[in-house]
């Protein structure tokens, strides 16, 4: 699908819980957030069934994400759906790895072909003050999980406050570096002001590179990260959704108030 920019638009990512199991500090506030209600939260056959029609309207990178997507109940099973889906070449997962000792069998398995994981440090003390209690052993476990399951190449997100330079970013780096992981530093984004900057080791921040629409849990698409465009799927349907939404995906994001990282998905 190309945009009013002439970009290609193929790449869908999917939020299927606004839940963590983590309370990271510039993501959640310490008591957690205001919840969807469940009944707001698409189900996974709503889900597919959305992904089924954007794959026939060109998308075929997938990537689900959260919150904590590994925190939903029976997530192995929309998996399992989205594998089958034609036209899906790339199914992918963001996870802060919390759970992936348990579950990177059983996800590869189902169809899933690669996994993200979040880690901003490799200091154990400073991953539990960042991630407000986060156990970074298991993380280093789920990690070797994934590798040992074949969900490769792994990526590593790191979140940094300025620049890659800093200490915990660098102590990341030779970790990825030490394991052959693909490293990618984001840049702190400002809920408040919802200032952004490049990604860098990716094509996050790049407007000129943007292919993508987001699906958050409550089945709203957005067109874009850095604006409050959204178009309910279940009150305008699948197509009608990524019609208006292709329409309206601006040049450039400029500012986005209502983002919740923990409901869209980064
Ligand atoms: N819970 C999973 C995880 O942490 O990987 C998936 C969801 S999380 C919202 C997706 C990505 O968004 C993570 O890599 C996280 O570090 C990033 N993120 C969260 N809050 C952010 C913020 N304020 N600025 C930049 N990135 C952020
Ligand atoms: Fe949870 Fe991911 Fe947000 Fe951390 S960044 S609180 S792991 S959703």
């Amino acid at each position: 699908m190309y945009d009013r920019y002439n970009r290609n638009i193929h790449y869908l990512r999917i939020s299927v819980t606004d839940r963590c199991n983590l309370r990271c500090k510039y993501c959640m506030t310490e008591k957690g957030m205001k919840l969807l209600k469940h009944e707001d939260i698409l189900s996974y056959e709503e889900i597919a069934s959305f992904t089924k029609i954007a794959a026939g309207n060109g998308i075929d990178k997938v990537r689900i994400t959260g919150g904590e997507p590994l925190t939903r109940k029976n997530i192995v099973y929309l998996i399992q759906l989205l594998a089958k889906i034609d036209g899906i070449k790339d199914l992918s997962l963001t996870t802060n790895g919390i759970l992936l000792t348990e579950f990177a069998e059983p996800m590869k398995d189902a169809g899933l072909q690669r996994v993200n994981v979040s880690l901003d440090t490799v200091d154990p003390d400073k991953y539990k003050e960042i991630t407000r209690g986060g156990d970074f052993h298991r993380v280093m476990q789920g990690i070797d999980s994934a590798e040992m399951a074949g969900l490769l190449p792994i990526k590593i997100n790191c979140v940094v406050n300025k620049s890659s330079d800093e200490p915990d970013a660098l102590g990341v780096k030779a970790f990825c570096n030490s394991r052959k992981f693909n490293v990618r530093f984001i840049h702190q984004m400002n809920l408040e002001t919802g200032e952004y900057a490049p990604v860098e080791g990716g094509t996050g921040g790049n407007c000129k590179l943007c292919n993508k629409l987001r699906l958050s849990s409550d089945g709203n698409l957005r067109p874009c990260l850095f604006d409050d465009l959204s178009f309910n799927v279940r009150k305008l349907g699948a197509e009608k959704a990524i019609q208006m939404a292709m329409e309206a995906k601006p040049e450039c994001g400029t500012k986005s108030v209502q983002n919740r990282f923990n409901v869209i998905g980064g």
